[in-house]
């Protein structure tokens, strides 16, 4: 179905990138740092909320609020941007073109207390962080990352070795597993870090050394279980991308590598990218998409560049932007027919997904769908149409999130996976490649 000619090449450089982003993002804290270091490359400036913005024509910026970052660029004339407006009195103030998406991803997260032994093993004590398919966590190697806070008040990035497993019961111990794989989500989740006889392995002083700082200065810690296995491409022609995370990184990807590629000098809108943390417990947090990130930067942005705006002026800003909220979706499941509508089928390879739902669990309208078809027209992809089974629940996303707080015009499309929330996720790499395209055909306008 997918009409974009990827070659092998191209491919080949998309997986190596998308490993590279992935790899460097185990956390949302370290998401948001690979996201900013890829920007700081490209001529983007950090400002920071504490300080006066005073932001110019034609540069790009971004800011960091946790486990969240808003980057964008301004249209590269204001005198392009200001013409006289048909429908108010005053000049034209230009809306904002937003691709949204989510910086974190299920897992466990480290709990305080965080060492005890038992059967002569050393184990730590975790608590599930959004929706994981526990059992794909089950016998594999896992690090340790997030962020610590020192007695200084800093903060830093941390990532450990492989140094956790959370090891399965053997068959021998229940027969009947293969009928239902039943997990209890306190007892049977618990990673096991070592051996209890030997020297005291604290948890924090493996962090610690990772982060390269004294462990003794370590007050308190946001960090997250991590499957190390490394990111690649499988399937008969490569045509498959396994990674941990994609859900929702492979957005994150592809809204900053669309971002960096923004030509200001074509722009008519502030090309705005928003990676929201917290995605996968609901979103209620100062860095989440029903905190007032977005709103407060988009504010200032306008108020920065038109120093005599009023709030209304932002008002109307908003009422001519748009915003475009990418996030993982599901694949018709040759294993399971079942779950999927039955003439509404998207598939692996045929391009990005655009998800409707009546109950507004996405935010697209027939408005929307319009502005997403012509990004995809604009990038020479395919996208497909993605709904639920009337029988079975409907996930959701930031884009209903971000309208609300907001009233943008929003559309919720995404990329295609299998797996979705499990330790290793699935997608095709030609939708990786698509998806790519089309967010940069939306922020370009
Ligand atoms: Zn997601």
């Amino acid at each position: 179905m997918s009409t974009s000619p990827v070659t092998p090449r191209t491919k080949t450089q998309v997986a190596a990138d998308l490993t590279d982003f992935i790899s460097s993002s185990p956390s949302s804290y370290h998401a948001t740092a690979t996201a900013a270091a890829r920007l700081e490359s490209t001529g983007f400036r950090r400002l920071k909320e504490r300080k006066i913005w005073e932001l110019e024509p034609g540069q790009g910026y971004y800011v960091i609020r946790d486990g969240a970052i808003i980057a964008w660029r301004t249209p590269a004339s204001k005198a392009d941007v200001s013409g006289a407006d048909s429908g108010g009195s005053s000049a034209t103030i230009p809306g904002f073109r937003v691709f949204g998406s989510h910086t974190d991803s299920p897992a466990f997260k480290l709990k305080p207390g965080e060492e005890f032994t038992a059967e002569g093993t050393r184990q730590i004590g975790v608590e599930i962080y959004g929706g994981p398919l526990l059992n794909s966590w089950l016998d594999r190697e896992l690090a340790l990352a997030g962020q610590l806070s020192l007695a200084d008040g800093s903060v830093v990035l941390a990532q450990t070795p492989p140094i956790a497993r959370i090891p399965q019961l053997a068959i021998h111990l229940d027969r009947q597993v293969n009928d239902g794989l039943t997990l209890d989500k306190q007892r049977h989740t618990t990673p096991i870090i070592g051996l209890a006889d030997l020297a005291e392995a604290d948890v924090i002083e493996i962090l610690a050394a990772s982060a390269e700082v004294d462990p003794e200065q370590v007050v308190g810690h946001d960090v997250y279980t991590i499957p190390v296995q490394s990111p690649g491409l499988f399937g008969a022609r490569e045509e498959f991308f396994a990674a941990p995370r994609l859900d929702n990184l492979l957005s994150v990807h592809a809204g900053i590598s669309a971002l960096v590629e923004v030509d200001a000098a074509a722009l008519d809108s502030v090309a705005l990218f928003a990676g929201f943390d917290h995605e996968e417990i609901g979103s209620n947090s100062r860095s989440g998409a029903c905190g007032p990130f977005l709103a407060d930067v988009t504010e200032r942005i306008i108020a920065s560049l038109f120093p005599e705006s009023t709030r209304s002026d932002y008002l109307a800003s908003l009422a001519s932007s748009i915003c475009v909220s990418s996030d993982a979706g599901h694949a018709a499941h040759p294993n399971y027919p079942e779950r999927h509508d039955p003439h509404v089928r998207p598939h692996l390879g045929g391009g990005p997904l655009l998800k409707l739902n009546a109950q507004q669990r996405y935010a697209t309208d027939a408005v929307g769908t319009a502005a997403w078809s012509q990004a995809c027209a604009a990038a020479g992809v395919e996208y497909q149409n993605f709904v639920s089974n009337n029988a079975m629940p409907c996930g959701s996303t930031i884009g209903p999130l971000t309208a609300t707080r907001l009233g943008m015009t929003t559309v919720d499309v995404g990329p295609a996976l299998y797996s979705m929330h499990s330790a290793r996720e699935m997608v095709a790499i030609d939708d990786v490649v698509a998806l790519g395209a089309a967010a940069k055909a939306f922020l370009q306008g």
